[in-house]
């Protein structure tokens, strides 16, 4: 009896996941636990179902145990091809003409760079997801014509830097959003770089990782209170009945959701955290409010969602990746990300799995 309560529990949940087939998809990914969580004892806090890859389970400190529900879960030995596989759906799409979104949010530390760019043996979605655009542009030729531009960017304190600009440019441009003449929001000025190669991609997005520790004392440190985004434009032209498109694909690094506590913090360091929290609410609401289907979608409360707006909602697609950690220290914090997730998508969370 009790192994067909818990095989009931997961079909119903089975069928509520698989009728998240919108335009928003959610998945999580925990990271390993690193040498000095090992060395500490204090283990993992949160437990998968070898079963199934769609919930995690965190046990909290109240001794209490908390599901959560995800259109995908990537355990900790889950390596970047199994993400890349479950994210290259919703990036391909990019050459159909949709405008595609996919953010990694999560504390600092808990993966976020390693999943979108990864190491030079261990490439992450930015290059995986050029490298399969070529292959698919390669595959349609003759009946498609593609041309893909990258432009690469920071969100800082609410302003916006361009990443591919010579940094030797004094003073460096001001970046502000314009909406163009079709309703779409444009950054003009912005560098745009033809790419027609893998190899090509690779020495531009290092070219936009090493601006981006341009003035910090720690790339590390500046990396994780800033929002970088990764664009790729794509034109295509039917050669066979010349329909032209054109969209956007956008792979955004988000800044480290973490909370800082006011009193230890002032100045400069406190303005940063209030802009990265007011962002990462704003960017929460707009796409909560999307898949809540609510009329009015409040875009313009950050500067990120106000350039993102022609690329989230209506037939575009959306791709959240939360990163979490499996450290009992970083309980409080994998708590909050995973409730974000979850009001992100609107899915109701349930008490912990029946034990068979
Ligand atoms: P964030 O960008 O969220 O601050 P990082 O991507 O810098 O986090 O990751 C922190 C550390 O954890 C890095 O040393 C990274 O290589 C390692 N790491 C993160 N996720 C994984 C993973 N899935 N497998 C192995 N190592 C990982």
């Amino acid at each position: 009896l009790k192994f067909l309560e818990v095989s009931s529990e997961r079909k119903k949940l089975y069928n509520e996941v698989v009728e998240l087939k919108g335009n928003i998809r959610v998945f999580c990914r925990c990271r390993p636990l690193n040498k000095d969580e090992i060395g500490n004892g204090l283990g993992s806090v949160i437990e998968f179902d070898p079963s199934q890859d769609h919930d995690l389970q965190v046990n909290c400190s109240d001794s209490s145990k908390k599901l959560f529900k995800f259109d995908r879960v990537f355990k900790p030995e889950d390596n970047q091809e199994a993400v890349f596989a479950q994210t290259k759906p919703v990036v391909v799409s990019v050459l159909d003409g949709y405008n595609v979104c996919i953010f990694a949010y999560g504390q600092t530390g808990t993966g976020k760079t390693f999943t979108m760019e990864g190491t030079e043996g261990n490439r992450g979605v930015n290059y995986r997801t050029l490298e399969e655009l070529f292959r698919i542009a390669e595959d349609r030729r003759g009946i498609m014509k593609y041309e893909l531009s990258v432009s690469i960017l920071e969100v800082y304190n609410e302003k916006i830097k361009d990443l591919l600009v010579d940094s030797s440019d004094e003073p460096p441009k001001k970046l502000e959003i314009k909406q163009a003449a079709e309703g779409t929001q444009e950054v003009p000025g912005l560098v745009e770089v033809r790419v027609s190669s893998t190899e090509e991609v690779w020495e531009i997005l290092r070219s936009g990782s090493r601006a981006r520790s341009v003035g910090s004392t720690s790339a590390n440190e500046l990396s994780s209170r800033s929002h970088c985004l990764l664009r790729v434009t794509v034109k295509g032209e039917n050669l066979l009945d010349g329909h032209k498109t054109r969209s956007h694909l956008w792979m955004v690094d988000l800044a480290g959701s973490e909370r800082v506590g006011r009193i230890d913090v002032e100045g400069e360091r406190l303005k940063e955290s209030q802009f990265i929290n007011k962002s990462l609410s704003a960017l929460g609401d707009v796409i909560s409010s999307l898949a809540s289907k609510t009329t009015h979608i409040p875009y313009r409360n950050s500067k990120l969602t106000h350039m993102l707006q022609s690329s989230l909602g209506g037939d575009c697609k959306t791709l959240m990746l939360v990163q979490v950690s499996p450290s009992a220290a970083d309980l409080g914090e994998t708590l909050c990300s995973l409730n974000f997730a979850s009001r992100v998508r609107g899915i109701e969370n349930g008490p912990a799995r029946k034990q068979a």
